[in-house]
């Protein structure tokens, strides 16, 4: 990298990245919290199948650096599997298009560090109001707070909460995307998201 390409990366992603490190903390200590009810692991990618990816415009430039540091041989595969996506995408004819990640590779993320706010919340409870706190997908196919599910009334269980002994309920924070892309952390860390669609609109 020259110098204008670093002034160049600097200039776009600076404070986007003091936004990530600010979010990466308090994700991390979210998900240590529910530590009990989460059941993440490497290799584990169902959340990067099946579903929309929204993305802002700097999520996207973001990411599509992370690609441009990959070796050739994964560009290629990320490649061949985007062209799969979107021959998949011209045939569909519903409403909303669910598709696997083109960056998933062997069900690893090939762009970790560079990977959406969505993939960095994902698997959290999430908070509503009134009410008992959302939970992920996965947790209907055994995986994050399953253990505290109950499955007759597809609810979280206060009685295998305590069952497992287990110290206090699940908590929903509030980590939507939207709220995790709001004005707010615009204005306190100085960058725009720019526009938000599905990854795959960027990418075609
Ligand atoms: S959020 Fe759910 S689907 Fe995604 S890695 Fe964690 S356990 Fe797997
Ligand atoms: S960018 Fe990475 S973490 Fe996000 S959906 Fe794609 S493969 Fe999964």
């Amino acid at each position: 990298m020259d110098n204008t390409e670093n002034n160049e990366y600097d200039e776009l992603f600076f404070n986007y990245e003091s936004y990530l490190l600010f979010l990466n903390q308090k994700l991390t200590k979210f998900f240590d919290n529910q530590k009990e009810y989460i059941f993440c692991k490497k290799g584990c990618a169902k959340c990067c199948k099946n579903a929309e990816f929204p993305f802002s415009l700097i999520e996207i430039q973001y990411a599509l650096y992370g690609f441009s540091l990959l070796p050739d041989d994964t560009k290629n595969i990320i490649e061949e599997n985007l062209a799969k996506v979107l021959e998949q995408k011209k045939n569909f004819t519903g409403e909303k298009f669910l598709y696997t990640c083109p960056y998933l590779v062997n069900d690893v993320c090939s762009i970790y560090k560079y990977r959406g706010i969505i993939c960095r919340s994902f698997g959290l409870a999430n908070a509503v109001p009134d009410s008992s706190p959302r939970v992920p997908f996965c947790c209907f196919e055994g995986q994050n707070y399953s253990n505290v599910l109950d499955e007759k009334t597809g609810q979280l269980s206060s009685e295998k909460v305590k069952k497992l002994g287990l110290k206090a309920n699940p908590v929903g924070y509030n980590v939507s995307y939207e709220v995790l892309t709001g004005k707010k952390f615009e204005q306190t860390f100085g960058f725009s998201f720019g526009e938000k669609k599905p990854m795959i609109e960027w990418l075609e």
